[in-house]
């Protein structure tokens, strides 16, 4: 079975959602760095006040920052795990390889996840995240508003703060430029283990395919 996953694809194409279902199907630790990142600047850690200046517009946080929040959970929890939302940056693909390579565990799968932009919109602005567990709805399917309990958690749901037409094309344009090059490079570097999924279909039909993937 594969222990070291990384799910790539642009803003709301899923990844969460999906890595949220492997993890408690497959038993591997689910770890996103937007999340992890969001939860330093719901606690107003000094490192969330810095990325949250890159975040709410946007943008990336520096490569080394993100790094070091991986290997520093690495350092705490292991490398069985399934990454979403990193690496976002050939830099970042780079430096993964290095500190799992020095490990003797290299990366089992690259899935990524494909989405239109007329669907990333739609998704984008239906959508509600929870910021205590991470779990996102889509506000029109599940009849949610921004305010109610979280169905998972009970904490508050929200918009997320980048979730917004004016950051959104800005997100898209970083995904393109920054993100999309590091599904090259592992086209160049694994192209074994790198598989491409349709998320247009149904979260169902996409868990299906990434629990295919995840047994092969
Ligand atoms: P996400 O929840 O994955 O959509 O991430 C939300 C935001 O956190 C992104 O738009 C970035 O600003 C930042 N972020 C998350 N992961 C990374 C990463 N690996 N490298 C740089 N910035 C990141």
């Amino acid at each position: 079975m594969k222990q070291r996953i990384v799910l790539l694809g642009p803003p709301a194409s899923g990844k969460g959602t999906q890595a949220d279902r492997l993890s408690l199907a497959f038993d591997i630790p689910h770890v996103s760095t937007g999340a992890l990142l969001r939860s330093e600047c719901a606690n107003g850690t000094p490192l969330g006040r810095e990325a949250d200046s890159f975040t709410s517009l946007g943008l990336l946080v520096p490569d080394l920052l993100a790094v070091r929040l991986v290997t520093a959970w690495m350092g705490e929890h292991g490398t069985a795990l399934l990454l979403d939302g990193f690496p976002r940056t050939v830099s970042q693909a780079e430096s993964l390889d290095v500190v799992l390579a020095g490990l003797h565990d290299p990366l089992d799968l690259v899935a990524v996840l494909e989405l239109s932009d007329v669907e990333i919109r739609r998704r984008i602005l239906d959508r509600l995240t929870c910021n205590a567990c991470g779990a996102t709805f889509g506000s029109g399917l599940h009849g949610l508003a921004a305010g109610d309990c979280c169905p998972r958690c009970g904490f508050q749901l929200a918009r997320r703060n980048d979730d917004t037409l004016e950051t959104l094309d800005r997100r898209l344009h970083v995904y393109r430029e920054k993100t999309v090059p590091v599904i090259d490079y592992y086209q160049r570097t694994a192209p074994r283990i790198l598989r491409k999924i349709n998320a247009e279909l149904g979260s169902d039909e996409v868990f299906e395919a990434l629990r295919k993937l995840m047994n092969e």
